[in-house]
């Protein structure tokens, strides 16, 4: 499948020394929040893919919806500008937000912005963007209407190739990574990588850390998502995947998406100060406290694998919450 080049890639892998040796295992890091600035983090994979279908399909409009501190939809706004078009965000609000983070960073580059409640976002997010592309169209544009998290057929395609990304990179080094953790909000990413892992039998464990909602929630997600994919690689026609092997861990949602705990917040220091690393509050940063937990606590990661844990992204969300920190 054609894509645009937007994200720096290949994004680099490395070590994380201090944390390996703490919890005598092997971890290892991707730094996909390093595909870009504007551009940071892993819905540029995606976006990759979904823009240039939308470029394809002449719209010159890019909607799409997320909370108000949404990394997906600052990179959509910033993908928009960066090709000349305009942008519209959805954002899930109580009320009127102070512009930070990445709510700024919206409304810096341009995007018109549509609040919406918790319900409405929840039963009606599509509905509402459907209606939103409605009155464009009367103006005259082209929407594009992109799901939450770019988590559709197309999107998936930026974490399917990132697998091969990652096949490279193990020849390169002569390091196997016997399993692969990322952070799961919308499920795309993980659908990507464990398709990638079925069809190319790669053999790892993918495991996807909940940042929100469950295990059995985000099987179906992941499931339907890489089925759907399956249309856009006839060189796969009638291949099998196997939904046992997706691995969802929920135990680390906390107390909801985007809250966080002392104990996250607590993570997030020690890590930035060990290996000069910033994990976000809402994402990256639970699912790393899920690995340090699971290897602390003797739980269902094994010390004697390579770990690689692929930093999805997130800084700009965690300026908003500074107060939080206690020091
Ligand atoms: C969106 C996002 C995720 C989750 O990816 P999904 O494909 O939505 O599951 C993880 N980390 C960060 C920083 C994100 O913005």
């Amino acid at each position: 499948m054609d894509k645009l080049t937007l994200a720096n890639l290949p994004t680099k892998i490395y070590k994380l020394g201090r944390l390996s040796r703490e919890l005598d295992a092997n971890i290892y890091i991707k730094r996909d929040d390093q595909t870009g600035s504007e551009f940071s983090g892993n819905k540029i994979r995606k976006l990759e893919y979904v823009v240039k279908d939308a470029l394809d399909k002449g719209c010159n409009l890019l909607i799409t919806c997320g909370g108000i501190q949404s990394n997906h939809c600052r990179a959509t706004v910033s993908v928009a500008a960066y090709l000349g078009l305009k942008s519209a965000v959805l954002l899930r609000i109580s009320d009127n937000p102070p512009v930070r983070g990445n709510y700024f960073l919206d409304k810096l580059m341009g995007a018109d912005v549509k609040f919406c409640t918790q319900d409405e976002y929840r039963h009606h997010r599509n509905e509402i963007m459907e209606e939103m592309a409605r009155e464009y169209r009367q103006q005259g544009y082209k929407p594009y209407v992109i799901p939450e998290g770019a988590s559709n057929a197309i999107g998936v395609m930026g974490y399917y190739n990132c697998m091969d990304e990652i096949l490279r990179q193990e020849k390169e080094t002569g390091i196997t990574f016997d399993t692969i953790v990322v952070a799961t909000g919308s499920g795309g990413t993980y659908a990507g990588l464990y398709l990638a892992n079925e069809l190319k039998k790669t053999g790892k464990r993918i495991i996807g850390m909940a940042v929100c909602d469950n295990t059995e929630y985000f099987t179906e997600i992941a499931y339907d998502i890489a089925t759907g994919a399956l249309e856009y690689l006839p060189e796969h026609a009638g291949a099998r995947i196997d939904k046992t092997h997706i691995e969802i861990n929920d135990k680390y949602v906390g107390i909801g998406y985007a809250l966080s705990r002392p104990e996250e917040l607590e993570f997030i220091k020690k890590t930035a100060r060990l290996e000069g690393l910033v994990l976000d509050p809402v994402y990256t940063g639970k699912a790393m406290y899920g690995v340090f937990n699971e290897l602390q606590k003797g739980g269902n990661l094994s010390h004697r694998n390579n770990i690689l844990f692929i930093h999805t992204g997130g800084l700009y969300g965690l300026f908003p919450i500074s107060e939080s920190f206690t020091w």
